[in-house]
């Protein structure tokens, strides 16, 4: 049976790693990106070199009706999708919530947990036995700040991964018996674009130190645990968590 997989920001950092490496482990690859063409361009194009098959869609996850044309063009040109990977995610400049208005809070919540859902929602209807599927996995890309608040830096954005290990919990036990898995990473301080977005782009520099491993991960680290979430060799896991923290 063809594994599709739908990887949400997929053109860069964690989510491009993971794209590379799904692609390497057999499956079509639906790159989803937002804003940077190029980069989703140069992933495609790095997996079509290898001999895989991908394409790349422009969605902004947060958007229903996006998210609704995405899975239309999937279904259309992959086929049925059989793995999700809920990875797109932002951030915004360090603040302390005492600073932060209802409109930077809104967009935390709309890409990170509105996003995940609409997505989340799509594939379910599609891979559910229920719906005539043949079931699939999910994996959300949750983070460490979920389990550490984040104070002082941006406690909106890990409010809204707190959101995500929740929807994980409850979706897995949803939907365990229409043969869909339901799991989530919760990677830590890992060498990629974000921290740029939260004002820091040396973040990962400051502060290695303070994880027990004493450095930042990289962004294949986490694509690992993805995939191994993602494939039978976690044929008994849902609703569980791995954390790629160092040990922070
Ligand atoms: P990144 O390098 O900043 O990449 C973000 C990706 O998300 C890009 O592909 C971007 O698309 C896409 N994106 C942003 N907003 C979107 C939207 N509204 N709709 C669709 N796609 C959107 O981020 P990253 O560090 O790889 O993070 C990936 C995930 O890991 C996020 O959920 C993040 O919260 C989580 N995480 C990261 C770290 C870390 O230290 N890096 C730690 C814990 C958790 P464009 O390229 O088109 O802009």
């Amino acid at each position: 049976m063809k594994k599709v997989i739908l990887i949400t920001g997929g053109s860069r950092g964690i989510g491009a790693a993971t794209a590379r490496m799904a692609a390497a482990n057999g499956y079509a690859v639906c790159i989803g990106y937002h804003a940077n063409r190029e980069a989703a361009e140069g992933v495609l194009e790095d997996i079509v070199a290898a001999g895989g098959e991908a394409i790349a869609v422009q969605v902004d996850v947060g958007c229903e009706q996006e998210v609704v044309r995405l899975f239309d063009r999937l279904d259309n040109e992959l086929g049925r999708v059989s793995a999700l990977v809920n990875n797109a995610g932002i951030l915004e400049v360090q603040a302390r919530v005492e600073d932060m208005d209802a409109a930077r809070i809104q967009r935390i919540f709309t890409t990170n947990v509105s996003g995940s859902f609409l997505c989340a929602r799509e594939a379910v209807r599609r891979m559910s036995t229920k719906h005539g599927g043949r079931g699939g996995a999910i994996v959300n890309v949750s983070s460490g700040a979920a389990r550490l608040g984040a104070p002082g830096e941006y406690v909106d954005y890990a409010a809204s991964k707190g959101a995500i290990d929740t929807f994980t919990v409850g979706l897995a036990k949803e939907v365990a018996a229409e043969g869909i898995r339901v799991n989530a990473v919760r990677p830590g301080i890992i060498y990629t674009d974000i921290h740029g977005s939260g004002g820091e782009p040396n973040r990962v520099e400051r502060l290695k130190d303070s994880v027990p491993l004493k450095r930042g991960g990289h962004p294949e680290e986490v694509a690992k645990a993805i995939l191994w979430l993602l494939s039978d060799d976690a044929s008994y896991s849902t609703g569980s968590f791995i954390d790629v923290t160092g040990g922070r």
